[in-house]
């Protein structure tokens, strides 16, 4: 067997087993897992941890790698596979075997807690296992030193090729900006009424339109599934088995912009294309281009006029009682109403960026042991004061309101909002080629933007890195104009200024 051969088949083997500790962990936040059982759980997931480390890490993987490494004019795919094997590799060999099982039995016992604190909103039953978790997460990066500065090196994991700095660089021009015009927004004369969407819409119903619209936008049911959760998020539990979830119990339409945003996710992983099927490159390049596929299908086309205009007569027969003699254009201000508000994943697209500073620079302090896990709540309202100038009433909706922490997932906030930047680049670009896309969505059709979707981003699975990714399908490096082009567009008119 050719070189590439063998080691392409030899990470196949790695990717299965990722897959395995996949289910492991959607069972565990699907199923609502009895807490009493999470100990035995934790074990195993911490079990298939070391098997992947030491597959990851034995001899043969490093010889593959090398042989594969002589080998000239490789195709694009080939020469992916080498340097994701490569870089997978040489991460994994810095990492003792004891720190990684450490890591994933904590990660499953925090999570578990962090659940119950969340519920009572009692951050001091969180606070002890935080802290272990920061500690462990501050260790795997000085042994990592992918870069000089620990943050860098744990944002890279998730974006990889992506430093603080640049990150920090691209935020800061932003944050300014951003903070003018929500202040702006806000102190119009014209805000959308929205007291529309908080009344009560049956969770039932709701959850039965997400599946419509899940399957009407491209989602096959053939080939993954739907669940209702309490924290949403997309997981493959193989290439062709894709997970969504959906939450039915936050304010409408959290329900369906939700699944929208999740199905954005699937329908990536879903269009990968099959010869990179279980190989080290059947996944997203990065968060930051996953989270670019999400917020365009959630945001840009799951609360855009032609979208609902589609969509709304439906919601009207189904939530008469609500909808029946309300009009569609004041149904459409309402879901775009821009307000500070607590919840990240419930904020309007432009506070949203908000949120990913407040996490971004508080991750970076935190890592640092520059701040003290004790002091986040307090650190976490005065931020939230000074960015959005609101305070929350307690944990639960301030610094207990994500699962990443818990998770070990320090250095994935900033991934979300470059999302953001990354879908109005990608959409302009799809506007360009396609300048009448948005009539589609009137007619219930979406698979032009698909196609294009597949064509140019969800096919070459990790082929290409986000930054190279980006340069490729529009021309030019991530460039956040496009976004405030975007916003002000289409928010303009809504506040009629
Ligand atoms: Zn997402």
């Amino acid at each position: 067997m050719s070189a590439i051969k063998e080691l392409t088949e030899y990470f196949k083997e790695i990717q299965k087993l990722s897959y395995i500790s996949n289910l492991l962990e959607w069972d565990q936040q699907v199923n609502m897992m009895a807490y009493k059982s999470v100990e035995g759980r934790s074990e195993q997931r911490a079990l298939i941890k070391k098997l992947l480390h030491k597959r990851l890490t034995s001899d043969k993987a490093g010889n593959l790698i090398s042989e594969a490494e002589k080998l000239k004019d490789l195709n694009d795919i080939d020469a992916a596979i080498i340097r994701e094997a490569k870089r997978a590799y040489e991460q994994e060999i810095k990492l003792p075997e004891g720190l990684v099982v450490e890591i994933e039995k904590t990660s499953a016992l925090a999570q578990q807690k962090w659940q119950e604190a969340r519920k009572k909103s009692d951050f001091k039953l969180f606070e002890p296992l935080l802290k272990k978790t920061v500690e462990l997460q501050r260790e795997k990066a000085t042994k990592l030193e992918t870069y000089p500065d620990l943050y860098s090196t744990l944002i890279d994991l998730f974006e990889p090729g992506t430093t603080y700095d640049w990150i920090a660089n691209v935020f800061n021009s932003i944050k300014p900006k951003l903070t003018d015009f929500v202040k702006k927004l806000n102190t119009s004369s014209n805000k959308p009424d929205d007291s529309i969407l908080q009344k009560n819409y049956d969770e039932d119903k709701q959850y039965k339109l997400s599946r419509e619209i899940l399957e009407k936008i491209g989602f096959d049911l053939g080939y993954g599934r739907q669940d209702k959760v309490t924290h949403p998020f997309t997981t493959s539990l193989a290439p062709l088995d894709v997970r969504i979830t959906t939450r039915t119990t936050e304010p409408f339409p959290d329900c369906i912009t939700g699944t929208i945003h999740e199905c954005g996710h699937a329908l990536y992983e879903m269009g990968i294309k099959k010869e990179l099927h279980d190989t080290i490159l059947c996944g997203g390049t990065s968060l930051g281009i996953h989270e670019s596929q999400s917020r365009m299908w959630e945001n840009i086309v799951g609360r855009s006029k032609e979208f609902w205009q589609y969509w709304y007569p439906t919601f009207q027969k189904s939530f008469p009682e609500n909808l029946k003699d309300y009009p569609l254009e004041e149904f459409y201000r309402a879901i775009n109403v821009v307000q500070p508000s607590f919840i990240r994943v419930n904020a309007d697209e432009v506070t949203y960026g908000l949120h990913i500073i407040l996490r971004f620079e508080i991750e970076k302090d935190l890592i640092e042991d520059k701040i003290q896990v004790n002091e986040l709540p307090e650190l976490w309202n005065s931020k939230m004061e000074d960015l959005l100038g609101i305070v929350p009433p307690n944990d639960k909706e301030g610094v207990l309101q994500d699962v990443h922490w818990s998770m070990g997932y320090i250095g994935y906030f900033p991934t979300y909002f470059l999302g953001s930047l990354y879908a109005s680049q990608i959409y302009n670009d799809a506007l360009k080629k396609m300048p009448n896309l948005n009539n589609d969505y009137k007619n219930g059709e979406f698979s032009n933007l698909l196609n294009y979707l597949r064509e140019n981003i969800h096919q070459h699975g990790s082929v290409y890195r986000a930054t190279d990714l980006i340069k490729r399908v529009t021309g030019e490096q991530l460039n956040p104009n496009y976004f405030f082009e975007y916003v002000e567009k289409k928010l303009y008119p809504i506040y009629q200024l």
